[in-house]
């Protein structure tokens, strides 16, 4: 679950997210130079989702567009889930905090020795710092990530009698924890309803013309608008596994993208169907996951352990 963090999380985190902020700042101001008067007398965009105006559609034909993209990748991945193996609401905070800037295979590689070690927060609070970094090194930025580990755990168990809590208000006070990790959480852990901006979320609403927002709380908000609550779970777990499976980053398999015909950026990626087929990744390439333990509706292998790569 990659992506950027908010205010409390880890510094490299905030570092990232100041850069991309000041490019995104830049780029907003340039193209606000291009508006002209036309635009300002359009019709006025609704108050939360702006993004209407990047196609020229109603904010009805938005909403329809997005809901019907939701659709279709619940039909190709009827088995998304969050792809960080954890067995309990402790696991799952401790491999979200993990998985800033790395991906989320090399956090499963990490934490079955981790978790063996420090099976709670108790013992995760008293860890020697120089072990507890030694056993997470893999995934980088390892001494930021030890003390938030330790720093949460500790907060866990003199604040939250050893327990996760299962407030958004009460997850963001603990160190590394942000709205993003909080709302992997809530979802995962506790069934409360969130939606979860990481890189993928984040480039692939942008590439729906859903949004052209960068900042990840509002593009939050500006998606939690476009769907009932019910849906933002899963929905944040299909895009993610999209963008990993299809929608890459670089070069987005457009050719073999079966949600081709409702998306305003198709040919941004290789449109040849042969070539876009290669480009698949994950089980749509037949290549093994993310996780060491996937669910058992996962149609593809499971991930190899570190070092088995
Ligand atoms: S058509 Fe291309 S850009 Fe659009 S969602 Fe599919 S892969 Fe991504």
């Amino acid at each position: 679950m990659s992506g950027s963090k908010t205010s409390g999380e880890a510094e490299p985190v905030k570092a990232v997210e100041k850069a991309t902020a000041a490019k995104a700042t830049a780029k907003k101001k340039a193209m606000k130079k291009t508006v002209t008067t036309s635009a300002k007398a359009a019709a006025k965009p609704p108050a939360k989702t702006p993004a209407s105006s990047a196609t020229g559609e109603s904010r009805t034909a938005l909403v329809r567009r997005a809901r019907r993209i939701n659709r279709e990748l619940a039909e190709v991945y009827p088995y998304a889930h969050p792809e960080l193996d954890f067995e309990n609401s402790f696991e799952l905070l401790v491999a979200t905090v993990l998985s800033a800037q790395t991906t989320d295979l090399r956090v499963n590689q990490t934490t079955p020795a981790l978790f063996a070690a420090y099976p709670t927060p108790e013992d995760m609070a008293a860890a020697d710092p120089e072990t507890l970094e030694q056993l997470i090194r893999p995934t980088g930025f390892f001494r930021a990530k030890a003390k938030s580990l330790i720093g949460l755990s500790i907060a866990l168990r003199d604040r939250f009698g050893g327990e996760v809590p299962g407030r958004l208000e009460d997850l963001v006070t603990l160190p590394g924890v942000g709205r993003k990790t909080a709302n992997v959480v809530l979802g995962n852990a506790y069934g409360v309803p969130g939606i979860t901006v990481d890189t993928h979320f984040g480039r692939l609403v942008r590439r729906w013309k859903w949004t052209d927002e960068t900042d990840p709380e509002k593009v939050e908000a500006v998606v939690c608008d476009l769907f009932p609550k019910s849906e933002w779970t899963m929905l944040s777990h299909r895009v993610i596994f999209h963008g990993r499976r299809i929608c890459h980053a670089r070069r987005p398999a457009c050719g073999a993208c079966p949600i081709a015909p409702l998306c305003p950026s198709y040919g941004e990626g290789e449109t040849d169907p042969e070539k876009a087929k290669k480009l698949l990744k994950y089980e749509k390439g037949g290549q093994p996951g993310q996780r060491l333990k996937p669910p058992p509706d996962y149609p593809g292998l499971p991930a190899r352990p570190l070092g088995g790569e």
